[in-house]
């Protein structure tokens, strides 16, 4: 989805448009949902008159198309998506070092994302994994709403559950990394060929499958439960867990593309972004994810890390290449090619 960010009232396009074009110009690779995009665009772009164009697309998308573009990169700054796939690319070189003097005011979370890649990436927002559902789809089928993973196996559930294809959602390869360190890799993925039989779609966004709870296309999905709060708050039956076993989390990281043709405008962006004026941009966006900047207020509505049993993700073991790259592989063959139940 390609969004160029306009200034929207007629009377400051022409003065936008000739100050852009002095400014010169940014082309952000952005992997939230698209109403915060947008709105980071449009307000960079009012704060500095530097003109943006913003691509929407998925983590695992991104890091697909910023390898293919390697030798002709065409983003400057790839702005959010679960972590991981950050830190792979930072590892396979298409991504820039760069440290950010907002660095200082960021938790230490946000900050360890920064040395685990060399100084590549940044942590800018954290969410929490869970489970979306549809209260009123579960009340009618008598169907008790999922508190732990094993309940997602009951046949209660049968034809009830979305998830995202980990090949082109960062949040399905978070859920899978999660149960790997829960549970142990083997029982990991007999639990995820179990799943299988309760999944109705692999869906190509990780933001979908709540989207889908909301419209009560589906009764549950396994999503980071801010997307839940987005849903609620918009009017619809949507509740949200987190597993009773322990779930995972991700850092959403922003990079700049190693041989950004606008390194400058990128840099100028990367600070933005990490102070507490752009971060706020979220939550006027409804969205829910902690942010990185320790003075940007934390929506009230955001979910509490502290309510939840959370494991100690591993970022830098599941971000590896090697094993991001295997990882997918083998749900590839051992999951997402079995015959649809
Ligand atoms: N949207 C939101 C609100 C997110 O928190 C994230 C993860 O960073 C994404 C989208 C990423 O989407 P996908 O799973 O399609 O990579």
């Amino acid at each position: 989805m390609k969004i160029t960010a306009l200034a929207l009232t007629a009377g400051m396009g022409v003065l936008a448009s000739t100050s852009a074009s002095a400014q010169g110009v940014l082309n952000v690779y952005c992997s939230v949902q698209v109403e915060w995009c947008t709105l980071a665009a449009n307000e960079f772009q009012k704060a500095t008159g530097i003109k943006v164009s913003m691509t929407q697309k998925g983590s695992g998308e991104t890091i697909a198309q910023l390898k293919a573009e390697a030798q002709n990169p065409k983003g400057d700054v790839w702005f959010g998506g679960t972590g991981d796939p950050h830190l792979q690319a930072a590892e396979e070189g298409l991504t820039e070092v760069y440290k950010s003097p907002k660095l200082a005011e960021l938790h230490p979370w946000a900050v360890k994302q920064n040395s685990d890649s060399g100084g590549k990436t940044v942590g800018i927002y954290a969410g929490a994994l869970g489970y979306g559902f549809n209260t009123e789809l579960l009340a009618k089928k008598n169907v008790k709403a999922p508190a732990c993973w094993a309940d997602l196996l009951k046949p209660d559930f049968k034809g009830e559950i979305q998830m995202a294809n980990p090949n082109s959602s960062g949040t399905a390869y978070v859920a899978i990394a999660t149960l790997v360190q829960l549970m142990g890799e083997d029982k990991a993925f007999d639990y995820l060929k179990k799943l299988h039989a309760n999944i109705n779609a692999y869906t190509r966004s990780g933001t979908a499958p709540m989207k889908a709870v909301a419209r009560g296309e589906t009764g549950v999905s396994i999503s980071f439960v801010h997307d839940g709060v987005t849903e609620a708050l918009a009017g619809f039956p949507v509740k949200t867990a987190t597993p009773c076993e322990g779930t995972g989390y991700e850092i959403g990281s922003m990079s700049i593309v190693k041989g950004a043709r606008n390194l400058a405008n990128a840099k100028k962006f990367y600070d933005w972004a990490l102070t507490p004026e752009a971060q706020k941009l979220e939550a006027q966006a409804k969205q829910f994810q902690v942010p990185s900047n320790k003075n940007t207020p934390v929506p009230a509505e955001a979910p509490k890390f502290a309510d939840m049993k959370m494991i100690d993700y591993d970022q830098a073991r599941y971000g590896k290449s090697s094993e991001r790259k295997r990882l997918i592989a083998r749900w590839d063959s051992e999951v997402g090619s079995l015959p649809k139940p």
